[in-house]
């Protein structure tokens, strides 16, 4: 048995802590919060459940699949709902579109808007499936250390046949005419941290996971997830030590030895290194340690920080439902604005997330709890003005296109942006989903999962492979806890 130390508490260090303790081995969890959970903590606070972070639950047999390595299911965690619904869009001037999730009452819709569209949609979701099962059942699965890995029939097969290097703009231009067809095809990307353009048309396995899987919610709020984690975590018999932050990395022989915290030394005969990766080795590990300088991460290209606000509003608000996107304003400024010419955005596309909709848990009776986000560049100036400028900014849209007083209703609000991902995850640039999925930042060309100089050393989490989102943290800390016990078996 060894003695494995996993910096941070999110969903990949928690994934992974409880693969290694089922193998065998003395885990501690080293979180430097006072809750675990990472990116998707919550808080309570008068009255309202506020989800911090993640608020779509997609992929759901990914976290089926993690629960079953232990024996166990999401339901003996939570209770997983599946929402009707999926999502809606506004496009301004009082056009909203319901996304349904069903696949047939979504072929009507399509072909509603655009003749002929409903065929083309079951094309491209059927080669979405095949890329689905391709791409989250094999490629995010391989720890990505050589090109190697890829060098099987299938997978190279599966990878021309998916388009792995056309756009995702012009794939979804191949298919369908009208611009909000085309908005609702390219949204889900917009998790992956870059434009449609400079995403990979392998990608649209996220639209086969949206629109055919389904978009699902845990009842409780997404925070049930990390709770579910953790609680197997401790059954499995790991230790779990909140307010506890790594401060350097000790080595020897070119092995980790420990690591210092304010709670003291911890010996370790491994790392899982999960919090950011940037902050990790640039700021733990002494620099003849480190994978990387400090001019290969100034060229990395991140995926957006957000500006959030957790709104309780003691009314209901009748135009709203559970998942609510604002595509009001362009799409194209937008993006010109987080990714060509990084500056504050003119007028933002947001998303507002109603989870009371679903659940009675999460606001007092008769009320709405409000999580509005707008994807901004990472590392610009942040400050109370500008935010509270933004604020007035998507209140007004919001009551416009909701033709509704919401404003003058609100009973707490507290905002999220840049400077507290840096201050609560060490967030390089104020990132908020790690790195952007683009061609040249995918596989093999992602920060490695293992340390090149320490052999003892792995990171899990959104900066490494597969990259960013819940289901890949979930891999993330499955293939960096592999990696592990290969080693230790040496
Ligand atoms: C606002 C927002 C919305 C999102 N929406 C979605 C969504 O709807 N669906 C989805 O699938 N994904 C979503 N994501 C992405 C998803 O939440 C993340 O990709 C995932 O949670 C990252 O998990 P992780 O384990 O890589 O990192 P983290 O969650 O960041 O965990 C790392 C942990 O390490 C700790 N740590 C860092 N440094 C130290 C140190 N020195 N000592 C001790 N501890 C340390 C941190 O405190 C943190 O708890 C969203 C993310 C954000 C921020």
């Amino acid at each position: 048995m060894s003695n494995i130390t996993v910096i941070g508490s999110g969903f990949s260090g928690l994934a992974a802590s409880a693969y290694l303790a089922k193998a065998g081995h003395k885990i501690t969890v080293l979180e430097k919060n006072s809750q675990i959970g990472g990116r998707a903590r919550a808080f309570e606070a008068n009255g309202f459940m506020f989800d911090m972070g993640p608020s779509w639950y997609w992929m759901p047999d990914t976290f089926e699949s993690f629960f079953n390595a232990f024996g166990k299911t999401t339901q003996d965690y939570y209770q997983l709902v599946k929402l009707e619904p999926g999502f809606q869009i506004f496009f301004g001037k009082g056009e909203v579109i319901q996304i349904p999730n069903n696949k047939e009452e979504l072929m009507n819709l399509f072909e509603s808007i655009e003749k002929g569209s409903a065929k083309k949609l079951d094309l491209f979701l059927k080669e979405g499936k095949f890329k689905y099962k391709v791409g989250m059942q094999k490629l995010a699965h391989k720890p990505a250390i050589s090109w190697m890995e890829f060098a099987n029939y299938e997978v190279i097969s599966g990878a021309l046949k998916s388009n792995m290097f056309r756009s995702m703009k012009s794939y979804v231009n191949s298919f369908f005419k009208d611009p909000r067809l085309a908005s609702i095809m390219e949204f889900p990307v917009l998790f992956l941290g870059a434009k449609p353009s400079n995403i990979p048309a392998l990608y649209s396995l996220m639209n086969y996971a949206a629109l055919e899987l389904g978009t699902f919610y845990p009842m409780g709020g997404m925070y049930k997830i990390a709770e579910g984690m953790k609680e197997l975590a401790l059954e499995l018999g790991v230790n779990v030590i909140t307010n506890c932050e790594v401060e350097h990395i000790l080595t020897q022989n070119k092995l980790t030895k420990s690591v210092s915290t304010n709670k003291g030394s911890f010996l370790s005969d491994a790392i899982i290194a999960s919090g950011d990766y940037h902050h990790i080795e640039q700021k733990l590990l002494d620099e003849e340690f480190r994978n990387y300088s400090t001019s290969y991460w100034d060229k990395r290209i991140l995926a957006p920080s957000s500006l959030i606000f957790y709104i309780g509003v003691s009314k209901k608000i009748k135009k709203l439902i559970h998942h609510n996107l604002f595509f009001d304003s362009s799409f194209e400024k937008h993006s010109f604005e987080i990714y060509d010419e990084p500056q504050w955005p003119s007028e933002p596309l947001f998303y507002v997330c109603c989870p009371s909709k679903t659940d009675d848990s999460v606001a007092p009776k008769e009320m709405e709890n409000l999580f509005i986000l707008i994807p901004i560049a990472t590392g610009l100036k942040d400050t109370d003005e500008l935010r509270e400028a933004y604020f007035k900014k998507v209140i007004t849209r919001l009551e416009k296109e909701c033709n509704d007083t919401i404003e003058e209703h609100i009973t707490y609000k507290k905002s999220y942006c840049i400077n507290d991902f840096v201050n609560d995850y060490h967030a390089f640039k104020g990132n908020a989903y790690g790195l952007a999925n683009t061609l040249s930042q995918t596989a093999v060309l992602k920060p490695s999962i293992r340390n090149k100089q320490l052999k003892n050393i792995f990171y899990a989490g959104q900066l490494t492979v597969p990259g960013p989102g819940v289901p890949p943290a979930l891999i993330s800390g499955k293939i960096s806890a592999e990696q592990t016990i290969n080693y230790l078996k040496k």
